[in-house]
């Protein structure tokens, strides 16, 4: 273990440095490249890659207006089922949806850059939107709350809003976007495209926003219930796991920093403002771990690790996402589980972890043991729904107790919850994959459901 005292520091590189490094990871194609990739596309019937859309965009016919330069058509074909259509041509990893199952694969083992291609077509709308894409259908006379105002919250409200119901739009924060605005990686959504989306998406009007209601404290579900005609939760996940060992409280240090809460700040800040290790361990598998590792690294920290207490195949991150770790410099190192922070003097120096294994399909440590020197050890171990907002009731009135499936809400297909006036969507909702595209669908899905109750 190195005898120096922690090293967490900001302003490590240059402003050059800074800037290239948190420009835009994956450029935008130019319009001769967009224009040679349309032309790649076999523009399939039963398209296997529409399928493995979950929003269902229709990825061929998008394909086949950008090969006509018929750019606001093709982001109309995108936006209409997709309304965070630019955000996820940034955030998708298509490598497992989409473009894993575009047939270019079996011929050319190069899938058709669906993903880019979808940006371009949805820059070069927002670059020019034009007239109205969306208008309002007549005015229902009904309204709906909508709780959460990340990807599953904004696209129901929308939806609404486009069927012609009044929305209220409430969350807990000051800027809408959810983890698009606080958690989505820096380099994957550069030029504050989060809220420029968001912006637009409200403008179709019939959308009210009020910031800084947070459910449970400033507004209660029982009262939204009585007050509106239908209530969409769309509350993501407030909770963040512990990896399941001692943290170092005991030692005067302070506990360890959730991947989720260091990328929220990154979001908010100039980089060069932001403090980062010179050592940083990350515990976790998944897109959190890695894109708190790369960012770190990006910040300059010089030696930055992932631990997973499995193998590579194991990891929620996929290869592509692995791969991008390993080329940004970050170390991974698989089936390894933590056991103890190691702090002295109230200051983190590092973590000692226990080898693992498979054992008749059981995860077992073995004795083998290793410490890692850190400065920063985040914890990416997954984040989890917190029911207590949802069954918190205004003074002197019953709680509504919505089900729980396995410690989420549970709900039908449409994302009715077990009360008949409430639907919820996105990462708050049991059993779903955890993608802003998912989430995305769910509350476009809730909100033709909830059309549907309230017209008939
Ligand atoms: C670090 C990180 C990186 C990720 N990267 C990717 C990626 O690259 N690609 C991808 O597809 N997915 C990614 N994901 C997953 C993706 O961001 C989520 O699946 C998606 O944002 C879920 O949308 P949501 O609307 O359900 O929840 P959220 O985006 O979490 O939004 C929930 C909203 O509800 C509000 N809220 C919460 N509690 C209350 C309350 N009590 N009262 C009022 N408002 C409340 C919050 O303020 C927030 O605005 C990432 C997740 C994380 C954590
Ligand atoms: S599977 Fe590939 S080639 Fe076929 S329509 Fe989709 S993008 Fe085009």
């Amino acid at each position: 273990m190195s005898a120096t005292l922690p090293d967490i520091a900001c302003g490590r590189l240059s402003l050059a440095e800074y800037a290239k490094n948190f420009s835009d990871a994956h450029p935008p194609l130019t319009p001769v490249q967009a224009r040679l990739e349309a032309d790649r596309c076999y523009y399939c019937f039963d398209a296997p890659c529409t399928v493995a859309c979950p929003t269902g965009i229709d990825i061929p016919t998008f394909i086949a207006r950008i090969a006509q330069d018929n750019l606001r058509g093709a982001a109309r074909t995108i936006l209409e089922e997709n309304i965070l259509g630019g955000m996820c041509a940034r955030v998708c990893p298509t490598e497992v949806l989409c473009e894993e199952a575009c047939v270019r694969n079996t011929a050319e083992e190069k899938p058709v850059e669906i993903g880019l291609l979808q940006r371009f077509a949805t820059d070069a709308y927002f670059a020019k939107p034009g007239a109205p894409m969306f208008t309002r259908a007549l005015a229902s006379g009904r309204t709906v709350a909508v709780v959460g105002g990340g990807p599953a919250g904004l696209a129901c409200a929308h939806r609404l809003a486009m069927l012609g119901h009044a929305v209220v739009l409430f969350d807990a924060k000051p800027k809408l976007g959810g983890l698009n605005e606080y958690g989505i990686a820096t380099y994957k959504t550069t030029g504050g495209f989060a809220q420029k989306e968001v912006d637009w998406l409200l403008s179709i009007g019939g959308i009210e926003v009020r910031s800084k209601q947070q459910l449970g404290h400033d507004i209660h579900l029982d009262t939204l219930v009585k007050d509106f005609d239908a209530v969409f939760l769309g509350l993501g996940l407030a909770g963040v796991n512990g990896i399941g060992a001692a943290e170092p409280a005991a030692s005067g240090a302070p506990p360890l920093r959730a991947a989720v809460d260091f990328i929220a700040e990154l979001r908010q800040a100039n980089p060069a403002q932001v403090a980062v290790g010179r050592k940083v361990v990350v515990i976790g598998g998944g897109m959190t771990a890695v894109d708190a590792a790369v960012q770190s690294r990006l910040l300059g920290a010089e030696d930055v690790t992932i631990v997973y207490r499995r193998g590579p195949e194991g990891m929620s991150a996929s290869g592509h996402e692995q791969d991008w770790a390993q080329t940004n410099g970050v170390k991974i190192k698989h089936w390894a589980a933590p056991k103890e922070v190691v702090a002295v003097g109230g200051h983190v120096k590092g973590m000692r972890f226990a080898r693992t294994r498979l054992e008749g399909g059981k995860l077992v440590e073995t004795d083998g043991h290793f410490t890692l020197d850190a400065d920063v050890v985040l914890k990416a171990v997954g984040q989890t729904f917190v029911a207590e907002p949802v069954g918190a009731a205004a003074h002197g009135t019953e709680p509504i107790r919505l089900a729980l499936d396995r410690g989420a809400l549970a709900t039908d297909a449409d994302g009715q919850t077990s009360h008949p006036k409430i639907w919820a969507g996105g990462d708050c909702r049991a059993g779903g994959r955890d993608l802003t595209v998912e989430a995305v669908e769910h509350g476009k899905v809730a909100a033709i459901a909830i059309d549907r109750r309230l017209r008939a």
